[in-house]
């Protein structure tokens, strides 16, 4: 998915109306604010173009839309918009009465569809923090189905929408994001077959390859994710950080918290193990294991030796081949 202005890079559009959080969402996932902070946010009036690339191993840029958009202003260029991206996330504020977002969002992801068929159209239904579990599930049952016969009424019932709950005061919106940027890479089979290798080797219950600085996973093993061994990770990726910005920076070097021997071991008092070290720039690789299963330091060093050169190697293949959607992932 090329953009006509010949950049590579793909992009997920963060669209949705005024106050419906995406401002929140951006700034809580790539840009480390503390949820109660987004409450001085200023509303968003223009599009913003979020260029988290350099920093970032995900290498997309946000826009973020006004809410109030208007679909027939001549001034905005919506092939280049929608034809260069690869994810539309539509952000639904579920505390809110959801009826007009619900046909901006038929308006959008139709007008995207004509422009470009292969785009992922991501729903967060979003500020669920408010909801009881019921009503979060009956919410999502609502918009889905309304959502649905909508695109039925408008003659596009081919087109998929993905839904998912977020919030950005736990790690639902992370795990949204995850699985939206997962969609978008091309070696996500090959990626979770080498963590799959990486723990049967080395008794590993759960492995996650973390992009560091957004704290967004792109790839685990094919065991279930559940969210507090993913918010284990999340936790352990922040103390390593904190604690090498601290004490592993050396004066007057131009060095950064996170470098090729970062790595740590933390021991939890219920017998589970925290693994972390670095993949490369952006990436790293974070595991649990138990506590009785870890025999040898030596052997899961070595392993992991080997698993490091062969995503090496996997990204050196799409480099070579630059077809693909995400480009120039590995400096
Ligand atoms: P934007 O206009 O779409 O960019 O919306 P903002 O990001 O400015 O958010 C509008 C308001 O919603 C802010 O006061 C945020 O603090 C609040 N908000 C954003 N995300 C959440 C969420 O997940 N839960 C709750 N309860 N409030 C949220």
């Amino acid at each position: 998915i090329i953009s006509s202005s010949g950049d590579q890079k793909p992009r997920i559009l963060l669209m949705g109306l005024r106050r419906s959080g995406k401002s929140s969402i951006q700034k809580v996932v790539f840009h480390k604010m503390s949820p109660n902070e987004t409450l001085f946010l200023g509303s968003t009036n223009k599009i913003v173009k979020d260029d988290i690339n350099n920093s970032s191993f995900v290498q997309f840029q946000i826009w973020d839309f006004p809410g109030q958009i208007d679909f027939f202003d001549s001034s905005f260029d919506y092939d280049t918009i929608f034809g260069g991206c690869g994810a539309l996330i539509f952000v639904i504020d579920a505390q809110d009465d959801y009826i007009e977002a619900l046909n901006k969002l038929n308006l959008t992801v139709t007008k995207a569809y004509k422009i470009n068929q292969n785009i992922r159209f991501e729903v967060f239904i979003h500020k669920v923090d408010g909801l009881g579990d019921d009503f979060k599930m009956e919410s999502q049952r609502d918009i889905h189905q309304r959502a649905a016969d909508d695109l039925t009424d408008s003659g596009y019932d081919q087109i998929h929408l993905s839904f998912h709950l977020t919030s950005i005061y736990d790690h639902s919106i992370f795990e949204a994001f995850s699985k939206v940027v997962q969609k978008l890479i091309p070696q996500l089979p090959a990626l979770e077959n080498l963590l799959n290798i990486l723990n049967t080797n080395s008794a590993i219950e759960k492995s996650f390859l973390f992009d560091v600085v957004s704290k967004i996973y792109i790839a685990t093993d094919s065991t279930p994710v559940d969210m507090q061994s993913y918010e284990l990770c999340c936790d352990m990726i922040d103390v390593v950080i904190d604690l090498s910005s601290i004490y592993g920076i050396k004066e007057e070097q131009d060095s950064a918290a996170f470098d090729e021997i970062s790595s740590s071991l933390i021991k939890l008092n219920n017998g589970t193990i925290l693994y972390l070290r670095e993949v490369n720039k952006f990436l790293a690789l974070v595991c649990i294991l138990r506590e009785d299963n870890f025999v040898s330091k030596g052997i899961i060093d070595y392993n992991f030796l080997c698993f490091r050169k062969a995503i090496q190697q996997v990204f050196e293949l799409r480099n070579k081949n630059n077809s693909s959607p995400v480009a120039n992932v590995i400096e």
